[in-house]
């Protein structure tokens, strides 16, 4: 059952990649599995899961210690508090949630200790939510600007978590602001940072974010069904 709806939105990401012109191979699923008990999460890698999303750091630290033996990349998507900042940087491949200097700074300190170059993304609260986590648009590039010192960090691209509609087609203004943010951002020639990634979509309007130009599109509900 999870094997045939894993293997269902693999087909979605490939069609809709090829719908709009776009390489299916570039873009990449990164399987959520916050709360997701431990067989489940190891019946999905043994399905062909390659990235698994958590958002908190002691479940996915359990997680990441029991599966270890299995060859698969952890990102961190959840909001990251300052002093888990240390665990971060041992446990994730790829830190989606930057949104301030403060968290940066103790990332890339963190890192260096580590002997670690850090990926992350930056987090970017495109509708300006109160609720929400991430940096406004405005204030992107200067907090990109401000990591530069920050050398255990690359900056790798921009994350975003646009509010909820049912309609998806009411969420690509957003993730269309994300990419444009991206484009102008590397055209004002911050040319420390990559900025190739962009990770947009979930469950209900990944294949939008695809079209948008996603390159990590986050999918929990689609591929274990309902969370408790
Ligand atoms: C839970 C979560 C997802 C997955 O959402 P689904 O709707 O279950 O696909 C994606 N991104 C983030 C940041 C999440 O917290």
């Amino acid at each position: 059952m999870l094997k045939e709806q894993l293997k269902q939105i693999k087909d979605r990401i490939h069609n809709a990649a090829i719908d709009c012109g776009r390489n299916p191979e570039t873009i990449r699923l990164v399987a959520v599995s916050k709360t997701v008990a431990m067989e489940r999460v190891k019946e999905a890698i043994e399905a062909g899961v390659t990235i698994l999303g958590e958002n908190y750091v002691q479940e996915a630290s359990e997680k990441i210690q029991r599966l270890s033996i299995y060859p698969v990349s952890w990102h961190f998507i959840g909001h990251l508090q300052t002093n888990k900042a240390k665990y971060a940087v041992k446990l994730f491949d790829l830190i989606h949630s930057v949104d301030s200097l403060k968290v940066a700074q103790e990332l890339d300190k963190q890192a260096k200790k580590n002997n670690k170059i850090q990926p992350i993304l930056i987090q970017v609260n495109v509708a300006e939510q109160v609720s929400k986590s991430g940096v406004s648009v405005g204030n992107a590039a200067k907090l990109i600007n401000n990591m530069r010192p920050l050398t255990n960090l690359a900056v790798k691209g921009l994350m975003t978590m646009p509010p909820y509609f049912n309609a998806p087609e009411k969420v690509r203004p957003y993730f269309k602001t994300l990419r444009e943010l991206r484009d102008q951002i590397k055209k004002e020639g911050l040319s420390y940072v990559s900025l190739d990634e962009l990770s947009m979509g979930m469950t209900g309007d990944f294949e939008v974010a695809i079209q948008e130009g996603a390159t990590l599109v986050r999918i929990g509900t689609a591929i274990f069904g309902e969370r408790n």
